[in-house]
Formats: structure tokens, C-alpha cells, sequence
């Protein structure tokens, strides 16, 4: 499933990418290119805004209840029943693609030597060339993806 946001939605989308989720985010756009963006490339549109639903009649749309990028995350996961497929990690939080995964050894030479000792797992963003270990993430990450997958 994937998905355009708008633009008051900036921190719920950066959460989807975080869960795996295709998800196009701009932090500027006009609301026709969103619907077009919807149309063209099959995405629900998220949105906390009336004012575009009426606009929107050929594609799918999600009206986003809460202000709180945690409720608002919470709310897509549970409408569209989105739990089991979250896969935290595996796109890039900037680029929006899926991550490679990487061998120790190709990780090599990308990697401080320090990271490489300690790491056994690695992903690259092909778009962007960044590398991902598990130390990337902060544990307050881990902590927050527990919390939005937790009942309430
Ligand atoms: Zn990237």
C-alpha cells in the first residue's frame, strides 16, 4: 500500500517511511498535484485538510483525525489494517526507497572501521549511498515503533 501526504503531515509521513511504508511527502505542493500524484501512481491520499476531499473523487482517501503525528500514524495503521505488514527499517527515512542489504564484507569499505567490527548487518540506500546498521537508529526509535504498534 503506499501513499502521498500532505504537507501539515510531515512527521506522520516520516513514520510511515520509518515502518516500511511507500510514502511520498512534499513539503510544499498544491493540491492537484497531490490528487494527480494519488491518481497516477495508485496512493491513498492522507490528509487532515476538508477542503482537497472535495476535490478528490477518483481516488482513495484517508481524512486524518488527530493533530499528533503518533495518533495520526496509529489511525492509518488501524483503518487500512496496515500491523502485520510494517517492516520497521527497510526504506530509506529520506529517499523513500528500499534499502539493499548489504554483506559484512561488501559494508566494508563503506563503513568506519569501528561500525564494522561491531555490526553484523548492513542496508544501503541505493539513492542516496547512505548505509544503515543497526546502531543507526537510536533506541528512543525502537522505543517510539513499540509504542505506535502497542494497544492502547
Ligand atoms: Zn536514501
Amino acid at each position: 500500500m503506499k501513499f502521498v501526504v500532505d504537507c501539515m503531515l510531515g512527521k506522520c509521513a516520516k513514520w510511515l517511511r520509518i515502518l516500511g511504508f511507500d510514502t511520498l511527502f512534499y513539503s510544499k505542493a498544491e493540491d492537484d498535484r497531490l490528487i494527480d500524484l494519488a491518481r497516477e501512481q495508485d496512493r491513498i491520499l492522507l490528509t487532515r485538510d476538508t477542503g482537497i476531499i472535495e476535490k478528490t473523487k477518483q481516488i482513495e482517501v484517508l481524512f486524518i483525525k488527530s493533530e499528533h503525528w503518533k495518533s495520526q500514524v496509529k489511525q492509518v495503521l488501524d483503518e487500512l489494517d496496515l500491523r502485520e505488514q510494517v517492516k520497521p527499517y527497510s526504506r530509506c527515512i529520506e529517499c523513500n526507497v528500499m534499502l539493499k542489504s548489504l554483506s559484512k564484507k561488501q559494508a566494508k569499505n563503506l563503513v568506519a572501521p569501528f561500525v564494522y567490527e561491531r555490526s553484523d548487518s548492513f542496508a544501503l540506500c541505493p539513492q542516496c549511498g547512505r548505509v544503515f546498521w543497526p546502531g543507526t537508529h537510536l533506541s528512543d526509535m525502537n522505543f517510539k515503533i513499540e509504542d505506535i504498534l502497542g494497544e492502547d
